[in-house]
């Protein structure tokens, strides 16, 4: 089922805090023409709503927590279901636990929706760098970094001209604790996604630029393959 043969592929972005996930996925939306589902984003856009749920999701956010699988997959299952999802989606910072990897799997079988899981791999030094260098429009959630990727203006959004921030969880104290919870409660699902459930690869995140990574992202979706093999660079 995985190669999936009812309702398009799923493309499931992997990695710590910083990999590059969400960089990934919009330039991979643009050649997949899929949706891109980032539960961060979904996450930081229902905060702001300011009502209860939204200040508990505040909370956890600030303090690098993870939110409730609940919450997170009941948000994932509304969204896949509508039907720009029908071709595919990429989902990018989901699932991080292994009982929301167990959740999308049986989804994704139950609809005859193959996927393929991409590790993005980064050292723990490039993180701490990117994290750092790293500004967000609260706005249009347009993310610059300002050293491979600052914007036009200092400290002004290219595309909406809102004034950029750090995001709070981007502050050091609460990057430790992200890459915290990603070792405790993410890393392991690695070896539910390699033990031979759907396809798997594994790929450098750093070094090459964004642009090439996605490129090979895109041809192993296309190839409807796991591509390891074509697109790996490990
Ligand atoms: P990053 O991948 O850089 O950590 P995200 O924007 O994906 O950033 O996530 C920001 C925060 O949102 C996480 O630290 C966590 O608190 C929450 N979050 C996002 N996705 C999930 C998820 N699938 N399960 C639980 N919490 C999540
Ligand atoms: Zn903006």
């Amino acid at each position: 089922m995985p190669e999936g043969s009812g309702s398009g592929r799923a493309l499931i972005l992997f990695g710590p805090p910083g990999s590059g996930k969400g960089t990934q996925a919009r330039l991979i939306r643009e050649c997949l023409g899929v949706p891109h589902i980032s539960t961060g984003d979904m996450l930081r856009e229902r905060m702001q709503a300011g009502d209860p749920l939204g200040m508990v999701i505040k909370r956890l956010l600030d303090e690098g927590e993870l939110v409730t699988d609940e919450l997170v997959n009941q948000m994932v299952e509304e969204r896949i279901s509508k039907p720009d999802c029908r071709k595919g989606f990429i989902l990018d910072g989901y699932p991080r636990t292994l009982s929301q990897a167990g959740t999308i799997c049986r989804q994704l079988a139950d609809r005859g929706t193959g996927w393929l899981v991409v590790h993005l791999k980064v050292d723990y030094n490039e993180i701490i760098r990117r994290l750092a260098d790293r500004r967000s429009c609260a706005q249009c959630a347009a993310v610059y970094n300002l050293a491979s990727h600052p914007p036009k203006v200092a400290g002004v959004c290219d595309r909406c001209g809102n004034r950029l921030s750090i995001r709070d969880d981007d502050r050091e104290s609460v990057v430790r604790k992200r890459l915290e919870a990603y070792d405790e409660r993410t890393r392991p699902l690695l070896e539910f996604f390699s033990g031979g459930v759907g396809s798997f690869c594994e790929m450098n995140g750093a070094g090459d630029a964004p642009a090439l990574i996605a490129r090979r992202i895109c041809e192993m979706m296309r190839s409807g393959k796991s591509g390891c093999s074509l697109a790996c660079s490990n």
